[in-house]
């Protein structure tokens, strides 16, 4: 990154530059730590809208760990379309509710190591429920922080793994939290994957990306 802006500097230009980021989609349909690992999820290959209606829909007819963990796979999948991979996500989710039952007393863990072993759960899912639904600071690296950190020039890396630890060294603890939903947000509105809007944004003079 060309020049000096400070870390919450970014996040500030970040914010104002997307206005009311509105809440992350994963809470929109219930903020205990079950409706927060269904739709985290859930959201996962599908874009916002789809995955608030979703998620409520499945919320509402598979509504605690045990019904999720009896569901029929076949009604689950119905339930979950039209999310991306939503056959996957509905196999993934009954076993999730069967090992949650046999192995952490029908409750979610708020260890990222025991999330990482559940099926479907990556460090990218652990990391935004045990941030969302536990209050731990972590950093939630999807494909959007992935790519605009890497533009912008504040971290150099191959993988969204290697992104998150370097971003956890750049950002202060408290930042960490917050950071995903602003730049996922950004990255929807200004920095897309492609055709990204360098010309009208706010980091063009420090932005290693830009022309
Ligand atoms: S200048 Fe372009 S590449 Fe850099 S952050 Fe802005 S939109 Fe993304």
């Amino acid at each position: 990154m060309k020049g000096n802006i400070s870390p919450a500097g970014i996040l500030e230009r970040m914010s104002s530059a997307v206005g009311n980021p509105g809440i992350p989609s994963p809470l929109v349909a219930g903020t205990d730590p079950y409706a927060i690992l269904v739709g985290t999820v859930v959201s996962l290959r599908t874009r916002d809208a789809v995955t608030e209606v979703v998620t409520k829909r499945v919320l509402k007819s598979v509504p605690a760990v045990a019904d999720m963990a009896a569901v029929p796979v076949e009604k689950l999948s119905e339930l979950l379309y039209p999310a991306g991979f939503y056959n996957r996500k509905a196999v993934q989710l009954k076993k999730l509710a069967q090992i949650l039952i046999s192995k952490h007393h029908g409750e979610v863990p708020s260890d990222r190591k025991a999330l990482e072993a559940l099926p479907g759960v990556g460090g990218k899912t652990a990391a935004c429920v045990v941030s969302m639904a536990f209050g731990v600071p972590a950093i939630c690296v999807d494909v959007h922080v992935h790519r605009i950190s890497n533009r912008l020039g504040i971290v150099k890396t191959a993988s969204p793994a290697e992104t998150e630890k370097a971003l956890m060294l750049y950002f202060p603890e408290e930042l960490w939290t917050p950071l995903n939903h602003i730049f996922v947000k950004f990255g929807q509105k200004i920095c897309r994957p492609q055709a990204p809007r360098c010309g009208g944004c706010c980091f063009k003079e420090w932005c290693d990306y830009a022309d």
